[in-house]
């Protein structure tokens, strides 16, 4: 079996920034990734846009130019998609990573197809695929959601979002503009701080308006089959056909657990060098939002591009 010098797992932005750098440090790589290319992107709101300029999302030095201010979701895909096809970047798609081992001097990295071997692997798996627990009486119904893609399904019915952050407030938003009948439910007493400063004005003049019910201080206390009982500042008993529960999302560490990474339990980062990005497995890096744990969102595309460099230019220094 061929040893490459790394194996790469996740082909978002961070993954394909290491691609790009192991390129030019002649490093032979693969990219696996078990969805398409930057898939977590591809699964956002179709009618998003960045809180990015798109300056600040490239990679490799290929300039990213868009329509407006900030890149939509569309270009953005097709910005990423050029890049892989400008680098040649050796990115398998449909191959999801099972597990690694580490085998004397090298790595294996078990897939649904074929088993890879590489001498350094980085794990770049974003923290998209897993929701944060929403444990509630009726919270697996199908209609309870964990993402959203478009408004189009849910005019003229009764929809509640649960979350206080950007993506609550920006799909209540557009389900509203699109005629749903749209409740927020958000456990703390005002949105948060983070919301962006040009989307602001927008939700609370909503709430003003009474166009978007609010419901602050206030959580789900079970969804019912046609309606949700509220607790907390407000108990009331709405009417309710479809939810999304917005509270965020935090990374999958399985596979760095079993490969031997130490997880810290409160924060659930992996341990690893700020330097060099390797974990305490040695050979074995981090790369992206998974770094960060449960706080993702200080590890984002703008900073976790460039852990490429760094993951590298160690990788090189250490042959
Ligand atoms: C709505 C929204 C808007 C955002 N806007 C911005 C913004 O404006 N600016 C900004 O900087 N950040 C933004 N972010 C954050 C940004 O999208 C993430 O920080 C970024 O995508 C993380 O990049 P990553 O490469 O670490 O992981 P991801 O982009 O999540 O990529 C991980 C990849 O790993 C793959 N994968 C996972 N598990 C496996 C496995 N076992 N085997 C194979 N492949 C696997 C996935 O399919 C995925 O393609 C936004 C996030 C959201 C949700």
């Amino acid at each position: 079996m061929e040893v490459l010098d790394v194996a790469i797992i996740g082909s978002g932005p961070s993954g394909l920034s290491c691609a790009i750098e192991a390129g030019k440090r002649g490093l032979s790589s693969v990219v696996l990734d078990k969805g398409s290319v930057v898939d977590a992107i591809r699964r956002f709101p179709q009618g998003m846009t960045f809180f990015s300029t798109p300056e600040l999302l490239e990679l490799g030095g290929i300039p990213f130019s868009c329509a407006g201010f900030r890149p939509t979701r569309i270009e953005t895909l097709h910005y990423y998609q050029s890049v892989v096809r400008f680098f040649h970047l050796p990115v398998k798609t449909g191959v999801e990573v099972r597990s690694i081992r580490k085998t004397g001097t090298a790595f294996e990295v078990v897939t649904s197809g074929r088993t890879f071997s590489a001498t350094h692997v980085v794990v770049a798996t974003g923290y998209f695929d897993t929701p944060n627990p929403f444990e509630v009486p009726g919270g697996q119904l199908p209609r309870v959601r964990r993402y959203y893609s478009e408004p189009y399904e849910y005019g003229g019915r009764d929809v509640s979002v649960v979350g206080g952050k950007n993506s609550a407030v920006e799909i209540a938003l557009d389900l509203f503009r699109h005629g749903a009948n749209v409740s927020l439910i958000h456990r703390g007493e005002t949105l948060s701080e983070g919301v962006k400063y040009w989307v602001l004005p927008d939700i609370e003049n909503r709430i003003r308006n009474s166009e978007i019910k609010a419901y602050f201080g206030t959580e789900v206390a079970e969804i019912r089959p046609k309606t949700i009982l509220l607790k907390g500042k407000n108990t009331s008993e709405i009417p309710n056909d479809v939810l999304f529960v917005m509270i965020g999302y935090r990374p999958d560490n399985r596979l760095l657990e079993e490969a031997g990474v130490r997880i810290d339990p409160e924060t659930l980062a992996p341990l690893h060098s700020s330097d060099t990005m390797e974990t305490n497995v040695k050979g074995l890096f981090v790369a992206g939002s998974i770094a960060a744990g449960k706080f993702n969102n200080k590890v984002f595309i703008e900073n976790g591009r460039l852990h490429g460099e760094q993951i590298m230019r160690a990788i090189e220094k250490a042959r």
